[in-house]
């Protein structure tokens, strides 16, 4: 059977050739005579795919030695309730913006450990927007600001990042992370469940700024403390092994395509090739304000529910899948991570053409 192009939100497309470098490995990795799966996550070869998998996301996103890296499980929604224990000690507040489902989670969770004061938000108009806020409305007592830098589900993102002062940004990067460039000294921590643009789900990235470590509420689980996984190299209990290593590959990928400017400069143009679409079409209709589109997750509708099912089918018989709206905004959505090729969207564009002139 041919590879589709699948578009789903989450998980999400993988690059085929780290696909077919996993498949060549599956029963013998390098020379062990075993799986990944197989191997002692203590053993030297495991040791060197983790090394390695921090090493090449450092040099990805530049990251200074002043920050671990840690590979966590329990998705970015485990983040949702380890960012409060950990950060909140301070004093107790947290400022939020909120900017879709996602932020919306992130909020109620710190509520059960905290104060968490919600300083915009975007609900009024469903989440289309990205609210400007400036400086002086953060609290400068508060422990940290929490955003989502890239709204999945309602296709928003920072084109700026806010400016806290001296508050240390908390960013859940779930579905932008590595896609464009992003400077890890603005943030003091940065989580990112892997399904997205790093590999399988079951890994969460965690990148955390040494000095927020350390100070977790006494209620923390041990689990949930970053100072457990930062002492341990994410080594303290049995880490998502496998997970670990596809995400090597596809650093490796990342970096063989020349790295994250490279990849953004084919992310941009992939999204402008949709947009320019949908913004010129009598048809589809975008969701999202123009100037806070995300460039990962793109929304759009069809005058009917009817329309909408019909162009979802004949999507589907053309290997073009997954590609149905969240149920919060409705109609159709593509998510173009890293992995999904120019052609595949090429051919989703030429598809929704087609499917707009044959039903005028
Ligand atoms: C997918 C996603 C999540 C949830 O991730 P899990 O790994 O399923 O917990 C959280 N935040 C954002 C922005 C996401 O895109």
């Amino acid at each position: 059977m041919a590879r589709v192009f699948n578009f789903s939100a989450g998980p999400a497309v993988l690059p085929e050739p780290v696909l077919k470098n996993a498949a060549a490995e599956m029963l013998d990795c390098n020379g062990s005579g075993m799986s990944v799966m197989e191997m002692s996550h203590r053993s030297k070869d495991f040791e060197a795919i983790i090394n390695g998998a921090e090493e090449h996301l450092r040099k990805l996103m530049n990251i200074p030695p002043n920050y671990k890296v840690l590979f966590l499980q329990g998705g970015a929604s485990s983040q949702f309730a380890m960012v409060p224990l950990n950060l909140l000690g301070k004093n107790g507040k947290a400022d939020f913006l909120n900017t879709g489902t996602w932020s919306k989670k992130a909020i109620s969770e710190a509520k059960r450990y905290g104060k968490a004061n919600v300083v915009a938000t975007s609900e009024d108009k469903n989440f289309s927007y990205i609210p400007k806020v400036a400086k002086d409305k953060f609290d400068p007592q508060a422990s940290y600001v929490h955003i989502t830098s890239n709204n999945t589900i309602e296709g928003t993102k920072y084109s700026v990042f806010p400016d806290t002062g001296a508050v240390p940004l908390v960013a859940d990067m779930s579905s932008n992370i590595l896609s464009e460039a992003m400077d890890v000294t603005k943030f003091g921590l940065i989580y990112a469940g892997a399904q997205k643009n790093i590999g399988p789900a079951g890994v969460c990235v965690v990148i955390i700024r040494e000095d927020l470590i350390g100070k977790a509420l006494d209620i923390t689980p041990t689990m949930f403390n970053y100072d457990t996984h930062a002492k341990e190299k994410s080594l303290y209990n049995t880490p998502p092994t496998y997970g670990i290593y596809i995400a090597k590959l596809v650093f490796e990928w990342m970096l063989e395509k020349g790295g994250v400017p490279a990849i953004e400069k084919i992310n941009r143009e992939k999204a402008k090739m949709l947009y320019d679409f949908i913004d010129n079409s009598s048809l589809f209709k975008g969701t999202a304000a123009k100037e806070d589109r995300s460039i990962m997750n793109v929304p759009f509708t069809l005058p009917t529910d009817e329309l909408t099912e019909n162009c979802l089918k004949e999507a589907k018989q053309n290997g073009l899948v997954q590609l149905k709206g969240h149920r919060s905004v409705g109609g159709m959505r593509a998510s173009i991570y890293n992995a999904m090729p120019f052609e595949g969207v090429k051919k989703l564009v030429d598809f929704l053409k087609k499917f707009e002139t044959a039903n005028k």
